[in-house]
């Protein structure tokens, strides 16, 4: 172990533009569960379908009830020692920029700047019809009073929903007619949480200048992803392509394991304040 963090950091010495690629798997340690298990298949029931959420109120109703009982988990996360690591690597000019595949704002809230969000943010609600982009909070709040029959219980000894890393929630209900569903304030359209559904594309717009913040890389250093989406594994791909070198933490394997030419099979949060 000693010895792979002197190669880390000796790696984050050699390379002064390193491109940080992060997953659910750096998120954990905030109390946010991992999509996938360490053989990197996801757990759980069928995610929600972009297309399936546009057309059908049902699944809307559905979305938003069990979304409504697993944000709470998400809006009281906070960043841990790794997100903070990599603000502070950041900020000392030893990382390029960050690209996530988290939903969950906690690389913004631990101070990261140079930073894209993949697939969105959860803490945004997004209008389909005039693109006016709502806090999460205030809908939440809403929903809440809206639907108070379907508030989450807790602490401890009560039933709480399995919160899931994008705000939905294993929660069985078998009514959801009944549910009132959230509309924009600014001209009444359908709302939508400001992430990137299954079956949907990333903005063609964000997927440029990821693009290009990872073409200006001279490295890429890998945290807490299996890289199974393959949003995420082009970056590796990419990277691998133009011969810039790859390192990866993380527990398990990873869709790119013969791409990576430094592995580091650890906890993200226990490595990265290693580095700084
Ligand atoms: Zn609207």
């Amino acid at each position: 172990m000693k010895h792979e963090i002197d190669q880390l950091q000796d790696f984050l010495q050699r390379h002064r533009r390193v491109l940080v690629l992060t997953g659910a798997g750096l998120s954990t340690a905030s109390g946010i569960p991992d999509y996938r298990d360490k053989d990197g298949v996801r757990r759980g029931r069928n995610p929600i379908q972009g297309p399936d959420f546009r057309k059908s109120e049902a699944v809307r109703r559905r979305y938003w009830a069990r979304s409504m009982a697993g944000y709470p988990t998400l809006a009281g996360a906070s960043p841990n020692a790794g997100h903070r690591a990599l603000a502070e690597l950041e900020a000392a000019g030893r990382i390029h920029g960050i690209i996530t595949q988290n939903v969950d704002g906690l690389h913004t809230r631990a101070g990261s700047r140079k930073l894209i969000e993949l697939h969105g943010n959860i803490h945004g609600v997004v209008c389909l019809d005039c693109r006016t982009v709502h806090p999460r909070a205030d809908i939440q709040a809403w929903l809440a009073q809206a639907n108070p029959a379907l508030v989450p219980t807790g602490p401890a000894g009560e039933v709480v929903p399995e919160a899931r890393p994008d705000g939905d929630a294993e929660v069985e209900l078998d009514e959801f007619q009944d549910f009132q569903l959230p509309y924009c304030g600014a001209c009444g359209g359908t709302l939508q949480p400001d992430v990137i559904f299954f079956g949907d594309n990333i903005p063609s717009e964000r997927t440029a200048d990821a693009l290009a913040m990872a073409e200006e890389a001279d490295a890429v250093l890998v945290v807490g992803s299996s890289l199974m989406v393959f949003s995420g594994y082009r970056f590796a791909k990419l990277a691998a392509q133009a011969n810039k070198p790859i390192a990866a933490i993380n527990l398990g394997k990873t869709r790119a394991d013969d791409l990576i030419g430094l592995k580091v099979e650890a906890s993200a949060v226990e490595v990265l304040p290693l580095l700084v």
